[in-house]
């Protein structure tokens, strides 16, 4: 087995690992910001700072690359490319939490984050992964159609959480659609894009992010979810956290 793969593997571990603590520490930004975290920074600028890594790396080792790369590649560029542009450049200048503030050290853990991921993913498809696969094929098709549904829920339901806070003001139930079902559809939503990404990608990169993706989300979206029910005692009882019905 090759260094990449041992890597790769070891990466996806830690992402495992990972799972639990979170669900036992809260991660300190957005409603669950406490101090003792050390200094903060503007969130705004903690989100941008934190993404910028993954809108450049991966595309750049991909296209800098020696690989020849077919549409299998251009396409998923192009939905990463997507997503990072939107989490980078966008999503951080729409929000309305006027003064918020991040640890720097949530900013610290996303930069390493996004430089290993981007830079696994990146690698793969710039220089190690075999010939692209001829289009279309069902892994590709199939995945492709599962990024784009829970990149729609994504940005669909971080924009109604977004319009909940009209004037600054505190937090709210949100209501309607997916929201019936579960707390956090735009945490679902994002499990979604980057398991299609791993299943158009069919790659050990792509699987570990996908793992990594639910490690993260899975636990922030529970730890969301015991929140409301301590905040708001009213709080819809046949909601769950991230999964509809399950979890
Ligand atoms: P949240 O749902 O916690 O917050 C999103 C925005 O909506 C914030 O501005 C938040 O304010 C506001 N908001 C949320 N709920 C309410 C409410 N009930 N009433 C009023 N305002 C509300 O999202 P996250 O911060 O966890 O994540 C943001 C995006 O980043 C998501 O799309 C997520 O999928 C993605 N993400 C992806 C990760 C990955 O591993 N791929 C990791 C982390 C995030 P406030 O900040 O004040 O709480």
């Amino acid at each position: 087995m090759s260094t990449f793969h041992l890597l790769t593997l070891g990466w996806a571990a830690l992402a495992v690992i990972t799972l639990p603590v979170l669900l036992k520490v809260r991660a300190p930004y957005g409603r669950h910001t406490t101090a003792g975290w050390g200094p903060t920074m503007a969130n705004r600028w903690g989100w941008f700072w934190m993404e910028l890594p993954a809108l450049l790396l991966f595309p750049l080792l991909v296209v800098l690359g020696p690989r020849d790369k077919g549409p299998l590649t251009w396409v998923l560029v192009a939905l990463w490319a997507g997503h990072y542009a939107n989490r980078t450049l966008i999503f951080p200048f729409r929000l309305r939490t006027r003064g918020k503030r991040m640890p720097v050290a949530i900013v610290l853990s996303g930069v390493f984050f996004n430089l290993v991921n981007g830079g696994l993913n990146g690698w793969w498809l710039g220089h190690l992964a075999p010939p692209d696969r001829a289009l279309p094929d069902v892994p590709a098709v199939a995945g492709l159609l599962l990024f784009l549904t829970g990149m729609g829920i994504n940005h669909h339901a971080d924009e109604k959480l977004i319009a909940l806070r009209t004037n600054g003001d505190g937090y709210k139930v949100p209501r309607g659609g997916l929201f019936e079902r579960i707390s956090c559809p735009n945490h679902f939503g994002e499990i979604m894009e980057w398991a299609g990404f791993a299943l158009a990608a069919w790659s050990l990169p792509a699987l570990s992010f996908a793992l990594w993706t639910f490690a993260n989300l899975a636990p922030r979206a529970r730890n969301h979810h015991a929140w409301y029910r301590e905040r708001f005692p009213d709080y819809p009882r046949g909601r769950k956290a991230v999964i509809p019905f399950l979890w």
